[in-house]
C-alpha cells in the first residue's frame, strides 16, 4: 500500500465537512508515521493497550480516537489524552467515563453507539435504550463528558441497499435525537458511520466522520 497516495485517493472524495479517522489498529506505529507525513491527524484504534503504547511513540499533535468496545477496567489509561471515544455502548461505561475523566480533570467527547447491524454480536444502544437514557436523572449527573453525536455500524454484507437503509435509519435517528434533546447545543454534530468497504455510501447519508482502515493501511494481521 502506498499509504500516503490512498489518504490523498479518500480525502479527494469526501466533502469538506466530513472528516477521515485512519483506523490503524495491528499496524505498526512506522505505518502511522507514514500517514502522519502525508498530513493525517486523526487516527482510531480499538485496543487500550496499542493505543496507549502508540500515543507514547508517536507524535503529541495527532488526534487519537478510540473506536472498539471499551472495558471499564481500562478507561483510565485512555482518559487522559483520548480526542473523542466513538464506541459508548451502555450507561454504565459512560458513567465510568464520565468518572474517570473528572479524575484526569477532563471533559470527554463522546458518542453513542447505536445498534443499526443485523448481526446480533455488535455492540451498542438499541434507540428506545438511547431515548430512556437521554430524559434520564442519571444523564444529568454528568457533567465531564460531551456526547457529540452517533456512532454505527451497518451489517456485514455484500447488499448495498440494507447498508443504505441502515445508515439512512442512524442518520434520520440522529437528526430526531437532536431536535428533541440537543436543540440548543451546536455540538451535538458528530456522525460516524462508514468504513473502507462502505464509506461512500455512509457520507452520501450523512456521516460527518468516516473510519477507514484498510483502503489506506492494506490487510490487517490478526
Ligand atoms: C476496524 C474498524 C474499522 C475499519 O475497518 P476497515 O474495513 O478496515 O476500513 C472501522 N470501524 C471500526 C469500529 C473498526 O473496528
Amino acid at each position: 500500500m502506498n499509504i500516503a497516495k490512498q489518504i490523498q485517493i479518500i480525502n479527494n472524495e469526501l466533502p469538506a465537512d466530513v472528516r477521515l479517522v485512519a483506523v490503524s489498529k495491528l499496524h505498526p506505529a512506522e505505518a502511522l508515521m507514514e500517514a502522519y507525513d502525508a498530513g493525517q491527524r486523526i487516527f482510531g484504534e480499538s485496543k487500550v493497550q496499542e493505543l496507549t503504547a502508540k500515543y507514547d511513540a508517536l507524535p503529541k499533535d495527532i488526534e487519537w480516537h478510540f473506536i472498539g468496545h471499551l472495558q471499564t477496567n481500562k478507561i483510565k489509561y485512555i482518559t487522559p489524552f483520548v480526542s473523542l471515544i466513538h464506541s459508548i455502548d451502555s450507561v454504565n461505561l459512560l458513567q465510568e467515563v464520565d468518572k474517570y475523566a473528572g479524575k484526569a480533570g477532563r471533559k470527554i467527547d463522546v458518542l453513542l453507539q447505536i445498534h443499526i447491524a443485523k448481526e446480533e454480536t455488535k455492540y451498542g444502544f438499541s434507540e428506545k435504550e438511547c431515548c430512556d437514557f437521554l430524559k434520564s436523572e442519571e444523564y444529568k449527573t454528568l457533567n465531564n463528558i460531551n456526547i457529540r453525536g452517533l456512532m454505527g455500524m451497518a451489517t456485514f454484507t455484500e447488499d448495498i441497499n440494507v447498508i443504505r437503509s441502515e445508515f439512512k435509519g442512524l442518520s434520520s435517528f440522529f437528526h430526531q435525537l437532536k431536535q428533541h434533546f440537543f436543540s440548543s447545543d451546536d455540538n451535538f454534530n458528530e456522525l460516524s458511520m462508514g468504513m473502507s468497504e462502505d464509506y461512500h455510501i455512509a457520507v452520501e447519508e450523512g456521516s460527518t466522520l468516516v473510519r477507514v482502515g484498510s483502503k489506506i493501511f492494506g490487510e490487517r494481521q490478526y
